[in-house]
């Protein structure tokens, strides 16, 4: 699952095949197809590890700690999820 941060007001949010916007509008995102993502703005990408969370959340406990699950920081060169730039 493709995630952006985005840097200027650090709201965290998933991405659909319809363009979502953060709530200071600096950065937006979305899907072109099931693997391809685009972005612009002051976003850093990022990526739950799909199976992971499903077994977290199949594993939530009733108390204490809770279930951890792997999310990563994509990098800056990346096929699938693309930085376009704001002026082109
Ligand atoms: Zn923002």
């Amino acid at each position: 699952m493709k995630i952006l941060m985005c840097t200027n007001c650090m709201d965290v949010f998933n991405l659909k095949l319809e363009e979502k916007t953060c709530t200071c509008g600096k950065t937006c995102g979305k899907y072109l197809d099931e693997l391809h993502a685009v972005f612009k703005g002051p976003a850093i990408p990022m990526g739950f590890t799909n199976s992971s969370l499903i077994k977290a959340v199949n594993n939530q406990p009733l108390e204490g700690q809770g279930e951890e699950f792997t999310a990563f920081v994509i990098p800056k060169k990346c096929d699938t999820f693309v930085k376009i730039d704001e002026d082109s």
